[in-house]
């Protein structure tokens, strides 16, 4: 595997499939680098804690950072290329063209932190233009994420497949997510409320944490989407209601 920081050294290929990533990586992550190695000649993932789609006050600062740990973890699941980029080659000074997914991107988790899909189809459009994926690889952990990358797509005919994998979970049921790692033991064990209550479709489950958001929405599948806070650490999770009555 090849580690490189400017577009200019990336590669091209036949078929290309780009797994855009935050790091800090886990079996979530390992599973679109997987679904990508199926796919595509060449896989490229990119590492980027994009500071568009944080707000004010959000966790930016603390977000866990091991590129060395990243790398090796990449490379045994057959990525070919890791593209770390600098925030000049995202941002470049003087940078100041969004993308705004106007009404999937200002409800739910849009609504809770503004701003924040401003951000992430900015940079994924970015990141689409400097590796020209034929696919690019999202987690239906991130629904809400995934559907507005997918509207973007299609508005702007941005020439790429958007492909969605399922959510991976720990044996208990916990979406695996970076943000995991801020809980304490005690934390965690009150985290496990968040499947437990999507899965029964029942917010009384959640047992007094606070909630942002306990909601039906049609993200292409529909879903039971939610985001509680457990201490300082917010986490979000959902469930697909595919064959269910809405
Ligand atoms: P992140 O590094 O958190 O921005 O996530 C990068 C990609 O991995 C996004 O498309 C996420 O939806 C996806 N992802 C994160 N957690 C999971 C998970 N538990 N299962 C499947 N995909 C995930």
């Amino acid at each position: 595997m090849k580690t490189v920081r400017t577009a200019t050294e990336l590669p091209r290929a036949d078929s290309l499939g780009l797994v855009p990533t935050m790091g800090a990586f886990h079996d979530g992550h390992l599973s679109l680098f997987r679904a990508a190695r199926e796919e595509n000649e060449l896989v490229v993932v990119s590492l980027f804690v994009n500071p568009a789609q944080f707000a004010p006050g959000e966790d930016l600062d603390r977000y866990p950072r091991d590129e060395e740990r990243d790398a090796a973890l990449a490379d045994d699941s057959g990525v070919d290329v890791l593209f770390i980029p600098d925030a000049d080659e995202i941002y470049p000074p003087g940078f100041q063209t969004w993308v705004e997914v106007e009404e999937l991107g200002s409800i739910l988790e849009g609504e809770h932190r503004p701003g924040h899909f401003r951000g992430v189809a900015t940079v994924c459009l970015k990141l689409f233009n400097l590796v020209r994926p034929d696919r690019a690889y999202f987690g239906q952990k991130d629904a809400q994420q995934a559907a507005v990358i997918r509207r973007m797509a299609r508005d702007l005919a941005v020439p790429v497949d958007i492909r969605v994998c399922p959510t991976v979970r720990d044996e208990d049921g916990l979406a695996l997510s970076s943000r995991n790692a801020y809980l304490s033991p005690e934390e965690r064990e009150a985290a496990l409320a968040l499947p437990r209550a999507l899965e029964a479709r029942d917010r009384s489950l959640l047992n007094g944490l606070p909630v942002d958001y306990f909601e039906e929405a049609d993200f292409e599948p529909r879903v039971l989407a939610a985001a509680v806070r457990v201490g300082r650490t917010r986490l979000i999770d959902n469930v697909v209601l595919e064959g269910e009555r809405p």
